[in-house]
């Protein structure tokens, strides 16, 4: 699929836009190839006129980016059109409607938490701990500390690059479930509504301070993307305690070690490779599966590897009967089949 006629039709509406553009730099683990088209947006009229661009090129595949700090992608890139969501100024303040609490889809969601707090709401200070955007945490229903994305949103305000169409999605049919939505690579999440309850700011920033101090000194900085595998179902031990009790912990391949301070981190040291983390998923999950008979799945996303790889990680309740039925009926709410 060549990109060059869409590259130019965005150049001229006037979007910030880049072919074969590195993307590693964009995310977390800073490995990965490069973008066919990378177009950077900072307004929903910049994501609508994405959007009336595309309608022009339906074969061309589409990947929405935050802060690409759930993201694997594959060496040899992605072929397709990258749209990279940029806070503008305005999206430096959340809107307080009685209990409901607005951010745009580019907030941090860090800066959800802290402004949160400032606004006299509580309910997102564990927001602070996840080092992505508002609309990465809808899309993947992020979590931790007790709480997650499903939890308090109400809606979100969803656009189909393939339609154009623009919906205000309930909850509900956001399908929430462990780290994962009904949105695909079509939609582009544009503003969330959360619930939050009235609370002294001094008492929010105790529990921002709290997670802020957890984090430090349970998980490892450097370049990573956070748990790399999903926590089986109840009962069973951690996936960190499963990859650590595999005696797993500081297993590498070239430059990616699974990290000393939390097993189920993959720690991308200078010079590594996607191709080096996924062998290290790989061998990760083989052991695990030898040492205990539990398979692990990846909750990190993959994105240009072979169709096999992204099988082997894919937790297979993610094509359950009930999960599709909620994407195709998203999909026919935003038109993406019209
Ligand atoms: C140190 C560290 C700690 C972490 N801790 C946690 C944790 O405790 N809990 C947790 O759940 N996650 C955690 N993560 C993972 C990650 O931060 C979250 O999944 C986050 O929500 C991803 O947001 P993002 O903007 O970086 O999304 P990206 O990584 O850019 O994208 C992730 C997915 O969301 C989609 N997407 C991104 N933006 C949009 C949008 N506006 N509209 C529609 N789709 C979009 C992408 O297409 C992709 O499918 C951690 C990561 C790191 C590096």
């Amino acid at each position: 699929m060549t990109t060059g006629a869409l590259f130019a039709e965005l150049a001229a509406v006037g979007l910030d836009v880049h072919s074969d553009r590195p993307l590693a730099p964009l995310t977390t683990y800073g490995v990965g190839g490069n973008g066919a088209c990378v177009v950077k947006v900072s307004s929903v009229d910049h994501v609508v006129a994405v959007s009336e661009v595309l309608h022009r090129h339906p074969g061309v595949d589409t990947l929405v980016m935050g802060r690409g700090s759930n993201l694997l992608i594959a060496d040899i890139g992605f072929n397709g059109l990258v749209i990279v969501m940029a806070p503008s100024s305005t999206e430096n303040a959340v809107s307080v409607d009685g209990d409901i609490v607005e951010a745009g889809g580019a907030m941090l969601m860090p800066v959800l938490a802290r402004r949160s707090v400032g606004a006299g709401r509580g309910g997102l200070e564990w927001c602070v701990g996840i080092p992505g955007t508002v609309g990465g945490a809808v899309r993947m229903n992020a979590g931790g500390h007790g709480a997650d994305m499903a939890s308090s949103v109400v809606d979100a305000t969803v656009l189909s690059l393939r339609s154009g169409i623009i919906a205000r999605v309930p909850a509900e049919q956001l399908d929430f479930y462990f780290r994962g939505s009904a949105l695909s690579n079509n939609h582009v999440v544009l503003s969330v509504r959360m619930k939050t309850a009235a609370q002294e700011a001094a008492t929010g920033t105790t529990e921002i301070n709290a997670v802020v101090g957890w984090r430090r000194e349970h998980q490892p900085g450097g370049r990573n993307a956070g748990s790399v595998f999903v926590n089986p179902g109840s009962g069973d031990e951690s996936a960190g305690a499963l990859i650590d009790s595999a005696g797993l912990r500081g297993f590498t391949i070239g430059a990616v070690t699974v990290s000393e301070k939390h097993a189920n981190f993959i720690q991308a040291g200078e010079g590594s490779t996607a191709a080096d983390i996924a062998a290290v998923m790989s061998h990760v999950q083989s052991t695990v599966e030898d040492v205990h008979g539990i398979r692990l799945y990846s909750e990190v996303c993959l994105v240009g590897f072979s169709a096999d790889l992204m099988t082997r990680f894919s937790h297979p309740s993610h094509a359950s009967a009930p999960h599709v039925a909620a994407k195709n009926e998203l999909h026919r709410l935003l038109g993406d089949h019209a």
